[in-house]
């Protein structure tokens, strides 16, 4: 019989999610970790194996030993925060995911033209300071997790504050809103959409200026933060799903179009935030599992009206690459680059 494969992803940001959905669903499981957080991995029954780095940026060197393993990569987060885009493509194992994506994804130019082309509501763009006419987000390029954005009231605080900042930064209007980050997968093996769960992050200070009355911050040298520190769940007004299905539907559609007819596929995320007159504005899409899926290990109200069992992003995950190998489909869910 031939050998089964293993699902192996990167010991951080949602990888306990995605390797006991694996477990769950019979693969074996791989978890490469690093010194600290090797025993984290040890301690669960459904992580089968760890491989242990010095660095993240070592994992590179692992390719000829993820390939004797016959291992499959699900990529999350981490693999964008810690390796390169080229270090992406030149990854010849086996992996869930089209990486013809990254390109939109990590151009903050061609991402908005990919999401304008979706119909999706973008918050205004500013080209320099003097544009400003009202409050805007200063977000430098490559930050992450929210760190390093600055909230500017208007093209005077911007001269002050933002004008001297030595990295390349994006100004963008500021939306007063409910941030709602909506976590889908889209099933090439079905060309089913399904609105997996959703989140709204947690982030200091930024949530926490709200317990400090206006009138006490006034003269108080503090301004918001997005440092994100956690999630927690929320189900949307039930009339607003239709929408929320819609962008999905097109942001895939239009994917198919712009990176290959196999589009953006599996787990995806968009991170809008909800005006009061029921307007999505996208701030931006992550084109795989978002660490906001890991609130629903054991599925979330949205999974549970498809499944009936728990099914968390990272089991569905396994499941649509079990599904895969079941119909003799396994390069419909992996990148092309996937030797196998
Ligand atoms: P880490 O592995 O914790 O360094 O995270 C890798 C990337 O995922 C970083 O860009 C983090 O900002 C992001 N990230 C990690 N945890 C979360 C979370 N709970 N919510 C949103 N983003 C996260
Ligand atoms: P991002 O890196 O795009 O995920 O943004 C991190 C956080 O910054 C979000 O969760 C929001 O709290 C905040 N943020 C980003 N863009 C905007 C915007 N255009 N208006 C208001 N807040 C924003």
């Amino acid at each position: 019989m031939n050998r089964p494969y293993t699902i192996a992803t990167l010991g951080s940001h949602s990888a306990l999610q995605i390797l006991k959905g694996a477990h769950d669903e019979g693969f074996k499981t791989l978890a490469i970790s690093n010194r600290e957080t090797e025993r984290l991995y040890r301690s669960f029954a459904f992580v089968d194996d760890v491989i242990v780095l010095n660095a993240y940026s070592e994992f590179m060197g692992l390719m000829d030993e993820l390939k004797s393993r016959k291992c499959i990569i699900v990529p999350h987060g981490s693999f964008v925060a810690y390796l390169s885009l080229d270090e992406h493509k030149k990854m010849t194992i086996p992996y869930f995911g089209n990486k013809a994506v990254l390109d939109w994804e990590a151009s903050r130019e061609l991402q908005r033209e990919w999401l304008s082309r979706a119909d999706l509501k973008l918050p205004r763009q500013f080209k320099n300071g003097s544009e400003i006419d009202r409050p805007v987000i200063v977000k430098l390029y490559g930050a992450q997790g929210g760190r390093g954005y600055m909230f500017i009231r208007d093209t005077h605080d911007f001269e002050a504050r933002a004008a001297h900042l030595k990295e390349a930064y994006t100004i963008q209007e500021y939306i007063i809103g409910v941030p709602l980050y909506i976590h889908y997968f889209y099933s090439p093996l079905s060309n089913k959409l399904e609105i997996m769960s959703m989140d709204r992050r947690y982030e200091t200070n930024v949530d926490s200026l709200g317990r400090i009355p206006a009138a006490a911050q006034e003269g108080m040298d503090v301004s918001p933060s997005y440092v994100v520190v956690g999630n927690s769940a929320v189900s949307l007004r039930e009339s607003m799903l239709a929408e929320a299905l819609r962008m999905g539907d097109d942001v895939v559609k239009v994917s198919q179009e712009i990176c290959g007819p196999k589009g953006l596929f599996g787990a995806f995320c968009i991170e809008t935030i909800i005006t009061p007159d029921i307007q999505f504005y996208v701030m931006e899409i992550s084109a795989r599992i978002v660490a906001g899926t890991n609130l629903f290990i054991d599925g979330s109200p949205y999974s549970y009206l498809n499944y009936s069992e728990p099914m968390s992003t990272g089991r569905r995950i396994a499941r649509e690459i079990k599904n895969a190998l079941l119909t003799n489909n396994l390069r419909l869910v992996l990148d092309d680059t996937s030797v196998l």
